[in-house]
């Protein structure tokens, strides 16, 4: 007998689909291509340091929670001040390269948003099982509406709530607390499922959830985090294995 619960909130972003994962690799391309502007425009810089540059200005950038807040809702224009901040730490400035390089990753990614494959299959069978269910992602309204759209996941989902329409996102206690509520399910009764430690492990459990931590790549827990997921899965159909719900790794 399969341990289900009687509700589930997802994740949408490195969760159903590949959205950002692997940044490192992903600006690594992305500047290969741009490689003899780069090296011809921003003195001493090859394509690794412009990369190293970005991804620590890209840190830096949303280390601050309140101001991330306001710029997931606009990653266009957040990821152009990122990659001015890494031409910055190299001490160079070229606004239009920086814009044109930003846009550029934001086309990438975009292109390259794939669907984990087992999702529709996981999420169907969960349902099945009259598992009841939310999608819960942070990001602006249409940006995210359009990837439910285009991965046909609306069906699935008794309540779709994304920060932009709601007002508040991830890890907001509130966010979690309505969706319980528009699922007509109490906290313990509950799983949230997602990549993000702080957002869909740590501050779920501080509420009573089950904090399960999908790790797609087996990359394991970071050194030094704090966060104790109930479960880590390696794959959504994972969810439909039986696992001891008393086991809470320490
Ligand atoms: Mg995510």
């Amino acid at each position: 007998m399969i341990h289900l619960p009687a509700a589930i909130l997802f994740d949408l972003d490195d969760t159903i689909i590949r959205a950002y994962a692997k940044p490192v690799e992903a600006w690594g391309r992305l500047l290969s291509r741009y490689r003899e502007t780069l090296e011809g425009g921003v003195p001493g810089a090859d394509v690794e340091a412009v990369r190293d540059a970005i991804l620590a200005s890209a840190n830096a950038f949303w280390k601050d929670q309140a101001a991330a807040a306001r710029w997931r809702l606009d990653i266009v224009g957040a990821r152009r001040l990122v990659v001015q901040g890494g031409f910055a730490r190299l001490g160079h400035r070229d606004d239009d390269l920086a814009t044109r390089i930003a846009d550029a990753f934001t086309e990438m990614r975009q292109a390259e948003y794939a669907l984990c494959p087992d999702a529709h299959d996981t999420l169907a069978t969960l349902r099945r099982a009259g598992v009841r269910l939310a999608l819960v992602t942070n990001g602006r309204g249409e940006v995210q509406r359009a990837k439910i759209e285009r991965f046909d996941l609306a069906r699935y989902f008794d309540h779709v709530q994304i920060e932009g329409e709601f007002g508040r996102g991830k890890p907001e206690p509130d966010v979690y607390r309505h969706a319980l509520g528009k699922l007509g399910c109490a906290a313990p009764d509950a799983w949230m499922v997602g990549d993000n430690l702080e957002w869909e492990v740590v501050t779920p459990q501080r509420l009573g959830l089950r904090g399960i931590w999908y790790d797609p790549d087996g990359d394991g827990l970071p050194a030094g985090s704090g966060a104790r997921p109930d479960r880590i899965i390696a794959r959504l159909a994972d969810l439909l294995i039986d696992d001891n719900p008393s086991t809470r790794a320490e």
